[in-house]
């Protein structure tokens, strides 16, 4: 896209108008840009539409537009994202977290008890483990991810949350033998021939270690229903699970985890009417 030249924000505006237009990249992904870069709320934009950016602010525009139209998600651009009402560090070494998983969090508080011991295995940037915490602080949550970039990001997460959450670096289960009241995982679950089909936004920039299952996409609740880490790791379980899962898993899931012994599995629907989490005991 050729370069903006400083014009005042309104023109701007209806440049960026055309812009969204010819690249099928909503426009309120570029207003959020311009929004960050004035530090001002969208109301703020039009009380200002008066104003001209300057230089500096010209070219940081300049270069978030060319990262915007190379499908980057402009949730790594800027450095945070929303979940659940509250804001998030993340960086390309973690998953953005998606709506759909604030419908996993939501379930979970409402079966949680005080005090109760959780586990969130692949916490990534931390949303699920730090969200629990901070809604219902008498939990106890250890969280794991096996990227040490990973487990920065939700350490410092935790942090800006005034949240203490045990993170452990590890393969699914931290080192320590113990039994939990729940586990919560919203693992890697996109099998490799879904993976082809991803959009750009996703396949190009999103860590694949966080979106992809060998196994249909189903290799990971079998590790962790069948308590079976990689040889010689700890392993842990729990009295109940919650997964989410893809759409079209919950046949393959309730089929796993019947396999696995497990007596109880409820699948429940996320917001649009698909099937989204599993519910296991
Ligand atoms: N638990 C994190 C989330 O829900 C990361 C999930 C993942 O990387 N698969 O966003």
């Amino acid at each position: 896209m050729a370069k903006i030249p400083g014009l005042p924000i309104s023109d701007l505006l209806r440049h960026l108008e055309v812009e969204s237009r010819r690249s099928g990249i909503p426009l309120n992904e570029f207003v959020m840009l311009l929004c960050d870069i004035l530090g001002e709320s969208r109301t703020g934009l039009y009380l200002r539409r008066e104003e001209c950016l300057n230089h500096a602010q010209m070219d940081l525009l300049n270069q978030y537009l060319e990262r915007l139209q190379q499908h980057e998600p402009v949730q790594y651009i800027l450095g945070r994202a929303f979940f659940y009402g509250r804001e998030f560090t993340v960086s390309p070494a973690v998953l953005i977290p998606r709506p759909e998983t604030e419908g996993l969090v939501e379930l979970i508080l409402s079966q949680a008890r005080p005090g109760m011991k959780i586990l969130d295995i692949g916490t990534g940037s931390g949303v699920i483990a730090v969200t629990l915490k901070a809604s219902e602080p008498s939990l106890m949550v250890d969280a794991t991810d096996i990227s040490a970039e990973a487990i920065a990001i939700a350490r410092r997460n935790a942090d800006n949350h005034g949240c203490s959450v045990h993170f452990f670096e590890a393969d699914l289960f931290p080192p320590l033998l113990e039994h939990y009241d729940l586990i919560v995982s919203n693992p890697p679950y996109i099998a490799p021939d879904e993976y082809l089909t991803l959009p750009p936004q996703v396949r190009d920039h999103e860590p694949v270690i966080a979106l992809l299952a060998e196994d249909e996409g189903l290799d990971y609740y079998r590790r962790i229903l069948s308590h079976s880490p990689r040889p010689g790791s700890a392993t842990c379980s729990a009295t109940r699970y919650f997964f989410e899962i893809g759409y079209r898993q919950a046949e393959s899931m309730e089929n796993l985890a019947y396999e696995a012994g497990f007596e109880r599995v409820e699948i429940l629907k996320d917001l649009n009417g698909l099937d989204r989490f599993a519910m296991i005991d």
